[in-house]
């Protein structure tokens, strides 16, 4: 497990782990067009995001559980989901989605997120103790499906 500080917590992850997770071929990813556009995009994110998922051992662009919001006033898709890694908050207090606020939500980019305790959707097989990243970002429509179909 390698400690890592972030924002408020000081979490404990195994980075190869998660990272092994992330690359097998066996999760079962929503291929509707929302989930298509969300993971195209997240494959090509600024220097400051990829650093943050690479510490954590994600790929951004598998993403089991996720919901679109539609456009927003800049012209970009709003998301909202949730990765799980392999580790647990040796610090600082797991935020709910439920309890966001100023101060509890760490920000990269527009890329806003959270620790939480809570699991949901976490995927078949990933091994204990799983943490739970929950997220809202806002990403371009890149795919060359159009919006809403
Ligand atoms: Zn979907």
């Amino acid at each position: 497990m390698k400690e890592l500080k972030i924002h408020n917590w000081t979490l404990e992850v195994d980075v190869k782990k998660t990272y092994e997770q992330y690359k097998n071929e066996k999760w079962d990813l929503c291929d509707c067009t929302y989930c298509l556009n969300f993971f195209q995009a997240m494959k090509t994110t600024s220097s400051k995001l990829t650093n943050l998922f690479n510490s954590l051992g994600i790929i951004p662009s598998k993403c089991v559980h996720l919901s679109e919001f539609g456009p927003t006033e800049s012209g970009l898709y709003l998301y909202m989901g949730c990765y799980h890694i392999i580790g647990r908050i040796k610090e600082g207090k797991p935020v709910n989605t439920s309890s966001w606020d100023d101060h509890n939500v760490a920000e990269v980019d527009n890329f806003s997120f959270v620790f939480s305790k809570d699991l949901i959707f976490v995927p078949e097989g990933m091994p204990s103790p799983v943490l739970q990243m929950d997220f809202s970002v806002e990403v371009p429509w890149v795919i060359e499906e159009p919006y809403g179909t």
